[in-house]
């Protein structure tokens, strides 16, 4: 299982990104300089929880890599159909520190994972 290294670098990549939803689960994440190159984007989402499980096809993810910024582009874009915005975090505390909604972001079959808040847009 891979964490990324720097999440704000990532966050400012998936931002280059278009995500638009296929249906419940999956998403379409589309790079907007390469337009052939794009990937799917699989979320469960335990809103009781606040536990996210997200998949990707993109080589990083294959490797057991977790929020690539495919992901980061999906849930951008479900959290700004309800007027929010995210940012990523690898420290739990650091999240904590923001006092806004907090997520957790794990890939399949692992507890390890990333800390997203969210607060309104
Ligand atoms: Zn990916």
């Amino acid at each position: 299982m891979v964490v990324p290294t720097n999440i704000k670098d990532l966050q400012n990549k998936s931002r280059d990104l278009r995500a638009r939803r296929v249906d419940n689960l999956t998403y379409v994440v589309e790079s907007t300089t390469n337009p052939t190159a794009h990937h799917v984007v699989t979320v469960r989402f335990n809103r009781e929880e606040r536990q996210i499980e997200a998949q990707c096809t993109c080589a990083w993810a294959e490797h057991r890599g977790i929020a690539c910024s495919h992901v980061l582009a999906a849930l951008e874009y479900m959290a700004s159909l309800k007027d929010r915005t995210l940012s990523f975090w690898i420290e739990e505390d650091a999240a904590r520190r923001q006092k806004h909604r907090l997520f957790h972001l794990s890939g399949k079959n692992t507890k390890d994972g990333i800390w997203i808040t969210s607060r309104s847009a």
